[in-house]
């Protein structure tokens, strides 16, 4: 099983030096790489693997780019591996077999979009407690220590809202515990972020609403701002450090819900939401809009295996809110609105909380789906 921690770097000014130099290269070598395979397909050749090109630059480096000699060897490997990975994503978009949105043809990277990231592989670098390793960059200091025990994979070092940040690959030496405890349905809300089978309600997160309101402001100042400018150049980093921030708190609440939910359930029900048509729906909470499904179901796979759990979801079709979770009739009448409803069976007559009553219908549905 891998898992990936993601630690903030405290360099000093040389390293963070030697970061935007590596990060640099890596780009420099993506962009000549991209560059070959769209000559290469303009002249009708057939596709160039990126290991052929990565093989290719390494013949040419010494007398073209000597400079490339400056930065560790995986920065320039790793920019090969995510060319290689870009084009397969691309035309594995294409022909349907990949899951999720279409991906575009690889486009270059610029400067303008930030530093970037490089690849350190993990012969090039070591963790003990808060320090971190790197060839030719020397000791850094870490923020936290690594999460994982285990072998390390390799890394990313990369630069995002004004800091460096590594995130670190752990193939983990882990065999999942039995879990003994319940199945779990969850709905997520409208009015409150989540409602499990047990009753619990997870609240929306006010902070959110305050901090989407810190990046509407910032983000009026930076169009008052003439392009091109350094005030607007400010103004943008400040904008993107808020963005920032307002996807770590989504993430947060994310991480707090769904650590919570595999260490108590030995099967978590949830809905299949279709992901696109949930980000048109601006009904739902704050930080499952705008595609935090996604973030919230990547999670959920993520640390379920190691947990012992098992995460089931239910078919897009299945009328969870409509369905009596006493006697099974479905009331075809009731509306978003109605918070609360009583069964329409006479001989059930039900009181049911809407949210309550979707949640367990989840979970029923999803341990008769897993068969257990
Ligand atoms: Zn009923």
């Amino acid at each position: 099983m891998i898992r990936a921690h993601t630690i903030r770097l405290n360099p000093t000014p040389e390293q963070a030096n030697l970061f935007r130099q590596a990060a640099g290269t890596a780009r420099f070598c993506y962009n000549w790489g991209l560059r070959a395979i769209k000559d290469a397909l303009d002249r009708g050749e057939k596709l160039p693997h990126a290991r052929a090109l990565r093989d290719e630059f390494k013949r040419i480096r010494a007398a073209a780019y000597p400079w490339t000699f400056q930065v560790g060897k995986s920065a320039i490997e790793g920019a090969f591996v995510n060319l290689g990975q870009a084009v397969t994503n691309f035309f594995a978009s294409r022909r349907g077999r990949r899951k999720g949105k279409r991906v575009g043809f690889p486009t270059f990277k610029s400067r303008r979009r930030g530093y970037g990231s490089f690849y350190v592989a993990n012969d090039r670098l070591t963790v003990d407690g808060h320090t971190l390793t790197v060839s030719k960059v020397g000791h850094l200091n870490m923020t936290e220590a690594l999460r994982f025990t285990g072998k390390i994979l390799g890394a990313t070092i990369r630069y995002q809202a004004g800091w460096w940040w590594i995130s670190i690959q752990v193939e983990l030496d882990h065999t999942p515990p039995t879990h003994t405890g319940p199945a779990i349905g969850v709905d997520l809300g409208i009015k409150s972020l989540a409602v499990t089978s047990e009753g619990e309600v997870v609240e929306n997160q006010t902070h959110l609403k305050a901090a989407l309101r810190t990046v509407k402001r910032l983000q009026r100042s930076v169009n008052r701002k003439v392009k091109g400018s350094a005030n607007r150049r400010k103004a943008v980093l400040k904008l993107a450090t808020a963005h920032f921030r307002v996807a770590c708190q989504r993430k947060d609440v994310l991480h707090k819900l769904t650590t919570d939910l595999v260490q108590r359930a030995s099967l978590v029900g949830i809905e299949d939401l279709n992901v696109a048509g949930m980000r048109k729906n601006h009904c739902l909470a704050q930080a499952i809009s705008d595609g935090g499904f996604a973030e919230f179901r990547r999670q959920l796979d993520d640390k379920a295996p190691a947990a012992g759990s098992q995460v089931v979801a239910i078919g897009r079709f299945y009328p969870s809110s409509k369905t009596c979770n006493h006697c099974g009739q479905v009331n075809a009448d009731l509306t978003l609105a109605m918070r609360e409803w009583d069964c329409p069976n006479p001989d059930c007559r039900a009181h049911l909380d809407r949210d309550l009553n979707a949640a367990r219908n989840i979970r029923d549905e999803a341990v008769r789906l897993a068969g257990v």
